[in-house]
């Protein structure tokens, strides 16, 4: 959902902590705000040239305490055997990159609250800052904010509906009383969905009131909507590919393409003939690569005439191709991770089908009509 540039900026304990390119507005507005309007009123004694320097330190703290809530996720997640690729803070707060799903409810319960207690835990620390502060108003106001946000950011996570950590909540207690994950999964989406709708009324009907935090409920509520719905989707994928091998949805009418084939005649003998958006290349009878369309975009049409299949295609490799006995349903996330179309099916070092994208958007859509 989130896509666009993001950052490595520090591993710690050997997990990535990215950043992705929102962060930078997020974090240039609550700098903002902070030096304009929360110090002038908190702290009115203490000089506006330097509440631009304090800005920026609890802008950082505010930074260090999302990073904290996403490590603890990541360290329990770690605890179980479970492999974290990578942490992305963006505009909201964060995302680990979890590369399993919890193996039962009770890993995915303590996954999901330590996020909460870890920013509850940062709040009493800049509670017990604050009592120490006195006579140093800086510092007072600067505390004050930190146990502020980071007790917002622990109840917000508590929400209960899905992918929120309230939600994951949901989903472990809902998943140990039926034992369905999928279902699991989908009721705690709908729950999300359900208080998205309830976050975005209320933030249109304050923008009549005239209240301020409006744009924020707004913001809130479709970022809420968008993560949920696309949960939702995932899950109903999921329950409906469940079992279904690559071997079963891979076209093996496949038309190949000689690696010498001029560009001109790839188009014309091809592209436009067949309609896919894509080709095996072959050398003897054997896949040496794939060409798309994406390839020949490139290359200027006078010189179609000379430029050859082999010359443009992506060379084959492991990342071109897919199993047989693979699920459906992983390579289909990975078309979508990786941005592609379609995968060689090798089957003991031969080119035995080809799995694409509307390939397995038609046999969904068969299923579907079965089912209604
Ligand atoms: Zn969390």
């Amino acid at each position: 959902m989130f896509g666009g540039s993001s950052w490595q900026i520090a591993k710690i304990g050997g997990i990535p902590v990215r950043l992705h390119v929102s962060w930078f507005i997020i974090f240039g507005l609550i700098t903002w705000s902070l030096a304009t309007q929360y110090f002038p009123v908190v702290a009115p004694e203490l000089p506006k040239a330097t509440n631009w320097l304090r800005a920026v330190v609890a802008a950082l703290l505010l930074f260090l305490s999302v990073t904290a809530h996403e490590l603890s996720h990541s360290f329990v997640a770690r605890r179980y055997k479970i492999p974290i690729a990578s942490i992305t803070l963006f505009i909201f707060g964060g995302v680990s990159q979890i590369k399993k799903e919890p193996p039962s409810p009770k890993v995915e319960f303590n996954m999901a609250i330590a996020g909460p207690l870890s920013s509850f835990l940062i709040a009493l620390i800049f509670f017990l800052l604050l009592k120490a502060s006195d006579g140093y108003p800086g510092l007072k106001a600067i505390a004050f904010y930190l146990m502020q946000v980071n007790l917002i950011l622990g109840i917000f996570n508590l929400i209960p509906g899905f992918p929120m950590d309230g939600g994951r909540v949901l989903r472990a207690a809902l998943w140990k009383k039926s034992g369905d994950y999928i279902s699991a999964t989908r009721k705690a989406s709908k729950t999300g969905q359900a208080i998205a709708v309830v976050f975005m009324f209320f933030g249109i009907f304050s923008l009549f009131t005239g209240y301020h935090g409006s744009l924020w409920l707004l913001l809130i509520g479709w970022f809420l909507y968008t993560a949920a719905q696309s949960s939702y989707q995932q899950a109903t994928l999921r329950e409906t590919l469940n079992e279904v091998k690559v071997r079963d949805v891979m076209t093996k009418e496949i038309v190949t393409v000689n690696e010498y084939t001029p560009l001109s005649e790839l188009f014309e003998g091809y592209f436009l003939k067949y309609g896919y958006g894509g080709f095996p290349v072959v050398a003897d009878e054997k896949a040496v690569g794939m060409i798309s369309l994406r390839e020949i975009r490139g290359i200027p049409k006078e010189r179609w005439n000379y430029v050859k299949a082999k010359d443009v295609m992506q060379p084959f490799d492991e990342s071109l191709t897919a199993s047989g006995n693979e699920d459906v349903y992983k390579i289909f996330e990975r078309m979508i991770q990786e941005d592609r179309g379609r995968f060689l099916v090798m089957e003991g070092g031969r080119l035995a089908g080809l799995i694409t994208r509307s390939g397995i958007a038609r046999y969904l859509q068969i299923k579907e009509e079965v089912k209604g």
